[in-house]
């Protein structure tokens, strides 16, 4: 049955907020007062469902290197880190521990997953369909409360002893071979799918407490709940495509009365929403550069948009580097006048102009201010890390990633470039152990873990005589041990 669309946005509701959009500049008093009057989640108890917290850490860490080998991730540390800052925003609304990873899967269909212990997956897909940042965060609080209610540890049936590894893994597999040609590999993928989505479909009165206890973390980080109403409508209206992969609706049962209730209920909060220009800027960004990096934004579509809108522009420059076209690039930079909110996706995009065309000191002025204004920034920090080592400043590059490492223990584009600027740290000792060391960190967390003890193996055999090393190695080589043998 097909539910009407009604744009049913409350005017009461759209009044101007005070809390700003972004997770950094939020009113935290504000939401105190809020939490109270929203928050009505059911007390789960530390030890209710089959796992216990700590395994569910020990498998979201799992599931994110199996994910990480087999689903094609767009990897853009802007970009993470914008939709990380969303879905941070409701996450900290949440008693949960840090979560684990949220990867933005370079998928074109709506789709999203959790897994327990914090690991989040968004599909491209899903953020090149929604309308504004509160579609986006109606999804993301969805799965939130799916986990935070700890659905997956209560499903008796597909979440016992190896059942949730074994899930991923074909769930992964399946995402990997939808992509490929082979008809016959996609009828039996086919069927498989079939069965997993039985096994990872969440009850309907599990989907009416995502719903419930989702907006209620919307509404808390002040965001409209009723976007998540809309977004249901639209994956509602949205043709599906032929996936092999279990669809959003399908794992997450999308009846009249689900959506009807969903609508309703979202109705009663009066929460002020910003709809600033700003938060909109910030989503048409987002958008943009989601499809360009996904590779399937309309080429023709961006070049119509961007004489008038900079978020197309800047993916269009984006594209266009990509393509090795630099003077239409550097053309639609020259005439760019970035708002305070496109200023740093702008200094980031004029700085991959530079280093494409080898101008590296120019890539270093460019970037470098900004660094100074904001350097806890993830993305710039990795950005002026790659210019020094592409301008060889090896030193340099290192000081900022290995505090970053120690942020971002999983990030691979961190271990990645560490261990590009310590190859040309030609005078040092240990060079080449640690060349090792880091080639081990990458290839554990792209889920590679034989081949990652492998390297820090051969890292502890050309470790002669430096005894804090020698620790350190040891230390690291028995964790991942372990991390390779987990059973759950
Ligand atoms: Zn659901």
């Amino acid at each position: 049955m097909k539910t009407l669309f009604l744009s049913t946005v409350c005017a009461a509701n759209l009044a101007f907020s005070s809390i700003a959009w972004s997770h950094g500049d939020m009113d935290w008093s504000n939401i105190t007062a809020e939490k109270n009057q929203y928050l009505d989640i059911p007390d789960l108890g530390s030890q209710v469902g089959l796992i216990s917290r700590q395994q569910e850490k020990q498998i979201g860490e799992k599931v994110l290197r199996q994910v990480r080998q087999q689903l094609p991730e767009i990897q853009d540390a802007w970009l993470e880190d914008e939709i990380n800052q969303i879905f941070a925003s409701i996450y900290s609304q949440t008693n949960m521990g840090k979560p684990i990873a949220l990867v933005v899967v370079r998928d074109q269909q709506i789709n999203a997953f959790a897994v327990p212990g914090g690991l989040f997956a968004i599909n491209a897909g899903t953020i090149t369909a929604s309308h504004n940042i509160d579609e986006i965060a109606g999804v993301m609080a969805h799965e939130i409360a799916h986990v935070t209610q700890r659905h997956y540890s209560r499903s008796q049936e597909a979440f016992k002893g190896q059942g949730l590894l074994a899930l991923a893994g074909l769930l992964a597999g399946i995402a990997v071979a939808s992509q490929s040609s082979d008809a016959g590999a996609a009828v039996m993928l086919g069927s498989q799918a079939a069965m997993l989505d039985r096994q990872l479909s969440y009850s309907r009165n599990q989907e009416r407490e995502a719903d419930r206890v989702g907006m209620q973390y919307m509404a808390i980080a002040g965001y409209n709940p009723e976007s998540m109403a809309d977004f249901f409508e639209l994956m509602q209206r949205s043709s599906t495509q032929l996936s092999y992969l279990p669809d959003f609706w399908l794992t997450h049962p999308l009846t009249a009365e689900r959506m009807s209730e969903a609508r309703l209920r979202a109705r009663q909060y009066n929460v002020k929403i910003n709809n600033s220009l700003e938060k909109q800027q910030k989503f048409e960004l987002i958008r943009w550069r989601t499809a360009v990096l996904g590779g399937y934004a309309n080429i023709n579509q961006l070049k119509s948009l961007a004489p008038r809108n900079s978020a197309a522009g800047l993916a269009l420059a984006s594209y266009y580097i990509q393509q090795s076209q630099y003077q239409n690039a550097k053309d639609i930079l020259d005439a760019t006048q970035p708002t305070a909110i496109q200023k740093t996706l702008y200094t980031l995009t004029l700085s991959d102009w530079y280093m494409a065309q080898g101008q590296y000191a120019q890539a270093l002025q460019t970037i470098l201010p900004l660094y100074r204004i904001a350097p806890e920034n993830r993305a710039v920090a990795l950005k002026l890390a790659e210019i020094y080592i592409l301008n060889k400043q090896p030193n340099d590059a290192n000081k900022i990633l290995t505090s970053l490492s120690s942020r971002f223990p999983m990030d691979t584009s961190v271990w990645q470039l560490l261990q590009r600027a310590e190859d040309l740290r030609v005078d040092s000792p240990v060079r080449a152990i640690n060349v090792l060391r880091y080639r081990a960190e990458v290839q554990f967390w792209n889920g590679q873990e034989e081949e990652a003890i492998k390297s820090l193996l051969h890292a502890q055999r050309l470790n002669k005589d430096n005894e804090a090393l020698k620790a350190q190695i040891e230390g690291r080589l028995k964790q991942m041990q372990d991390a390779r043998q987990l059973k759950i």
